[in-house]
């Protein structure tokens, strides 16, 4: 099962790209404070756990269903 805060660098704010819509082979630097260091280079469809949405973006964050009474 997926990390709920896991996301792809394509609509991540790290992804150092200039486009408002990275295609998921746009291969850019990751600019995360703690990725940083490592000088990731990673494409659109690549993603982690540090993911951060985009300003202005709404992910759609799944919850788990209500338990039924
Ligand atoms: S590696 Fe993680 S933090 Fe960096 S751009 Fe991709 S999803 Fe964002």
């Amino acid at each position: 099962m997926a990390d709920a805060s896991w996301g792809n660098c394509k609509n991540c704010r790290f992804f150092a790209g200039n486009s408002d819509e990275p295609s998921d082979e746009a291969v850019q630097g990751c600019n995360q404070s703690e990725l940083k260091k490592f000088a990731l280079v990673v494409s659109g469809d690549s993603g982690c756990n540090a993911f951060e949405a985009q300003a202005g973006e709404s992910v759609p964050i799944r919850e788990e269903p209500a338990p039924m009474h």
